[in-house]
């Protein structure tokens, strides 16, 4: 008689439909979300059990075997469904969603590291007193790396050579825990405020009830939310949980982790790209290991498999950075709650400015929210006026108004500091030929090249192409007639350095600042005040706190409103209100000028009254009627290909099996605003629904009823961020 061997199906991380059948042979037991070793193309693979999907059409004795089980742990239940929902929402394949999960493991196939171990029974040797003090070292049978046991012991690394000879230690792979301490909640820390404790009562009842719920944060600038949230943190420590913190920017947050440090008294792990392989392995294995209890991270640290998370906390929850646009398109705001929900853990929401999603869900009462309506130790929130550019501009070719140039110079005579902000890299974002008209663009892209003069090129922004700054027009071969047009930070750097020479300046840029290193450097400086006029991108609007910083100057207030984006407005408002934000604290109270074309927009109205609650109804009643996000759907398709006339046949053919009906409206096709992006053509069609209309079954029907040739593509971005 013949058993019928067993079958499992096992997801790999690769954009398949979904996962393959293996044989499990006699000696191996794999269970679901074990990782495993199994053929592929005659390649081996890694993959992780699968619960379901099997292909049963295969036959057994087709089936290649299952070669290994791999020593790490599995991939929990939680976020296999994780995967699986995070797959079928944003309609990738499962395997690729799952690649994130799994990355970690596949990525790192250096060597492990190793180290000294001391060998048992020890052999017959001679003992120094040198030798003696490295097996001291050595008692806790723990391997340790050959400099530090030297050190550790006091000793020259010969001394450990020689006594490898002489086969008293031996090598081993060292352990892979990394040395994360177990931050205390209990660490003597701040004191809150009576309104603060309020709000992080609610919070630990949260935690400690060790079921899904979600919860805004919402509160003004300088309110005291991170104190708040963080006694969340140390609720979900006293439950035995892991915590998870997502941060817009997590290279930028050393100021974040220094409170973090005060709070707890030991530095939390940090998840983001920007950690060497050691450290990602590490990591981890640690957090699976349950041996990082506090991870803050990037909004890939979702994919973290935590065996136990007991909250997520999602700071500035209004930033579109959390929106990751390639590969899995996925918003990691809106994720977080889809996976603290598989997790039973609270997750809460954090913002100065909360979206009108998050503002929609709380009305609708599907989210508690708890407001902090005063800045922390009496501060004030800073006066915010707007300068009319029509009525007092700046000198010709100059950018700083002479309002703005004399409240520059009135802040540094007191001795405090000043901010000019510009969501601009660079020198300037245009060059023309003064002679010919010629506009410098890119070869690749539907873009104009931006002068980077410090660097001296002139580069594209999309698609990263760039050439050196030329001295002759390319089209009319004038000399010297190469004008920039418009500005960017360095060009206003360079006009500070003219009008304010005494000041001590700094820059920062995501391009001039890069990593932690530089951004805590900056802060230092700042907070050391050897730092008068800071000059700055919208790295500057997040989470910093400067007590000296009583100016915020807005070069252009009007730049994120023009083009036709759904939320232009909005995001323009919490920007600069999170720009302004950094003006004041309780040691002196701070103003916020904004240079604009016109003072009467609502959103110059709504930042200069600080009524931001009115300017969200407002813009709420002006989505509604139209079935626009939150009160509706939406879902994007972008179609690529090499030739515009192929991306025009497959828009049209989009177009014409477009689903419409009851709730259900197509806009487009059209072409992108970035009609060319690295030099494919690109069209986008917005699918449009009733918000009790779920778009996944109509975007699957849709996309299944044409056809894609191999050079072309579609991409799906369920509730688009960009609209590019
Ligand atoms: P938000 O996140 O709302 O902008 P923070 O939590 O960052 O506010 O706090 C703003 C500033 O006030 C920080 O420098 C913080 O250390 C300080 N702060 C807030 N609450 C307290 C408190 N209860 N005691 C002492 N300092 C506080
Ligand atoms: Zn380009």
């Amino acid at each position: 008689m013949t058993v019928p061997s067993r079958r499992v199906p096992v997801l790999l991380p690769y954009p398949f439909p979904g996962p393959f059948d293996y044989r499990v042979p006699p000696n191996l037991h794999p269970e679901p979300g074990d990782v495993v070793q199994v053929p592929l193309n005659r390649r081996e693979e890694i993959g992780v059990v699968w619960d379901h999907g099997a292909d049963d059409s295969v036959p057994d004795r087709k089936l290649k075997p299952v070669a290994g089980i791999v020593d790490t742990p599995p991939m929990l239940p939680a976020l296999r469904q994780f995967v699986d929902w995070v797959a079928s929402y944003t309609l990738s394949p499962p395997g690729e969603v799952m690649a994130m999960a799994l990355r970690i493991i596949t990525r790192t196939t250096a060597a492990p590291p190793t180290g000294w171990r001391r060998v048992f029974p020890a052999p017959d040797a001679r003992i120094t007193a040198a030798r003696q003090k490295v097996l001291d070292a050595l008692a806790a049978h723990e391997p340790r790396a050959a400099k530090d046991l030297a050190h550790a012991a006091g000793v020259g690394v010969s001394v450990i050579r020689g006594m490898a000879d002489a086969g008293l230690v031996e090598l081993a792979i060292l352990p892979t825990i990394a040395p994360f301490t177990i931050p205390n909640p209990d660490h003597p820390g701040t004191i809150l405020a009576p309104d603060q404790e309020a709000a992080a009562a609610v919070l630990r009842a949260a935690a400690a009830a060790r079921e899904f719920s979600v919860t805004l944060l919402d509160g003004v600038t300088g309110s005291g939310k991170t104190e708040t949230y963080l006694e969340a943190v140390a609720e979900t420590l006293r439950q035995g949980r892991q915590a998870l913190v997502l941060l817009p920017e997590i290279a930028l947050s050393s100021q974040w982790l220094e409170r973090f440090e005060r709070r707890f008294g030991v530095a939390p792990a940090v998840w983001h790209s920007d950690l060497t392989s050691r450290t990602r392995r590490t990591t981890w294995r640690a957090v699976a290991e349950g041996a990082a209890p506090v991870v803050v991270g990037a909004r890939s640290a979702l994919f973290l498999p935590f065996p136990d998370l007991g909250l997520i906390v999602i700071d500035e929850e209004h930033e579109t950075a959390f929106k990751q646009e390639e590969g899995v398109v996925y918003h990691a705001r809106d994720m977080a709650v889809v996976r603290a929900r598989f997790c039973a853990a609270p997750a809460v929401l954090v913002s100065a400015t909360p979206s009108l999603e998050t503002l929609y869900n709380v009305e609708a009462g599907r989210y508690r929210r708890i407001t902090l309506p005063t800045r922390h130790g009496g501060a004030i929130l800073p006066a915010v006026a707007a300068i009319d550019m029509r009525a007092t501009p700046p000198e010709r070719g100059q950018f700083l108004a002479p309002p703005l140039i004399a409240a520059v110079r009135d802040t540094m005579a007191r001795g405090e500091q000043a901010m000019l902000f510009l969501n601009r890299r660079g020198y300037a974002p245009l060059t023309l030929c003064r002679h010919c008209g010629h506009r410098m663009q890119c070869p690749n892209c539907t873009a104009w090249l931006v002068e980077h003069r410090a660097r001296r090129s002139l580069q594209c922004h999309h698609c990263g192409h760039a050439i050196p700054i030329l001295e002759e027009c390319p089209a009319c071969s004038a000399r010297d007639t190469l004008t920039p047009v418009g500005p960017g930070v360095e060009r206003i750097t360079e006009e500070a350095a003219k009008l304010f020479p005494d000041a001590r300046r700094l820059v920062m840029a995501s391009d001039t600042m890069t990593g932690p290193h530089a951004a805590a450097a900056a802060a230092h400086a700042i907070e050391a005040r050897t730092v008068d006029l800071i000059i700055g991108t919208q790295i500057v609007a997040k989470g910093w706190h400067f007590p000296h910083l009583t100016l915020v100057g807005v070069v252009d207030a009007d730049l994120g409103l023009a083009g036709g984006d759904l939320r232009a407005a909005e995001r323009t408002v919490q920007l600069l209100h999170q720009v302004g934000g950094r003006a004041g604290r309780a040691e002196a109270p701070g103003r916020v000028l904004l240079q604009t074309f016109s003072p009467e927009h609502p959103v110059m109205q709504a930042l200069v009254d600080g009524d931001l609650a009115a300017f969200m109804a407002r813009e709420a009643a002006q989505r509604r009627p139209g079935h626009w996000p939150p009160y509706g759907r939406l879902a994007a398709l972008i179609v690529s290909a090499d030739s515009a006339g192929e991306a025009d046949g497959l828009a049209r053919d989009l177009g014409r099996t477009a689903p419409y009906g009851n709730g259900v409206e197509v806009l487009g096709p059209a072409p992108a605003p970035l009609s060319i992006l690295r030099g494919r053509h690109r069209r986008r069609l917005l699918l449009k629904t009733r918000r009790d209309v779920a778009v996944q079954p109509i975007l699957r029907e849709w996309l299944a009823k044409v056809a894609v040739a191999r050079s072309a593509r579609v991409e799906v971005d369920v509730d688009p961020v960009s609209f590019l």
